[in-house]
């Protein structure tokens, strides 16, 4: 079988990974879809679907994981149209794993099997809260995978993430 899942992963934290290696146990592939593609810089989607991407393959890669393809998705201003879009762009897929409520509607109506997985540790692996925590200057560094640690400093992430929620009102 093989899998498909999509999130925008923003960032990519411990979370997601225990759920990639949960998916690949039971299949033989797994396609990851980065969600929102075209979105980066705002303080939701601080980071672009190619610097995404160097973090979810580099993680993945470290733990020798190398049975997946990822795709950044960009949305449609269309639901009805957007599984399409996803196969216009995927490799062929026969299962989806999702907790969102519309992507599992919109893929069960296409008439795919659609499981969900919950995340795990939800308190401190959750994107909000780690995108919280590097705005307030709290640690987060033990809530991603080191990869991902290294590539947001690298591009000096929590500096993007502070000077987005800066205003120029007094
Ligand atoms: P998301 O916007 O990335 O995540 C929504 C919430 O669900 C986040 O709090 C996320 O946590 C959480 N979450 C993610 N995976 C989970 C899981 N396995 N268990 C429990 N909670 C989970 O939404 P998404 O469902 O992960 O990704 C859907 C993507 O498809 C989005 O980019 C969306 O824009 C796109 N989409 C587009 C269209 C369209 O273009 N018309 C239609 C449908 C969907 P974290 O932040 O910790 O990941």
């Amino acid at each position: 079988m093989r899998a498909f899942i999509v999130g925008r992963f923003q960032p990519f934290h411990k979370g997601h990974l225990e759920v990639i290696k949960e998916i690949l146990k039971t299949n033989r592939s797994l396609i990851i879809g980065i969600g929102s593609a075209q979105y980066s810089h705002t303080l939701k989607d601080p980071f672009t679907a190619g610097e995404r991407h160097l973090m979810i393959s580099t993680s993945l890669e470290r733990e020798k994981i190398f049975d997946f393809y990822l795709v950044p998705i960009e949305d449609v201003n269309s639901n009805p149209l957007w599984v399409a879009h996803v196969e216009s762009l995927t490799p062929k897929f026969n299962r989806v794993y999702s907790n969102n409520p519309l992507v599992k509607r919109l893929f069960t109506e296409k008439g795919y099997e659609v499981n969900s997985l919950e995340l795990i540790n939800r308190s401190n692996w959750s994107g909000t809260r780690i995108r919280e925590k590097m705005l307030r200057d709290d640690s987060w560094k033990a809530d991603v995978p080191d990869a991902v640690r290294d590539i947001i400093e690298e591009i000096d992430g929590v500096r993007r993430i502070r000077d987005l929620s800066k205003t120029d009102e007094e």
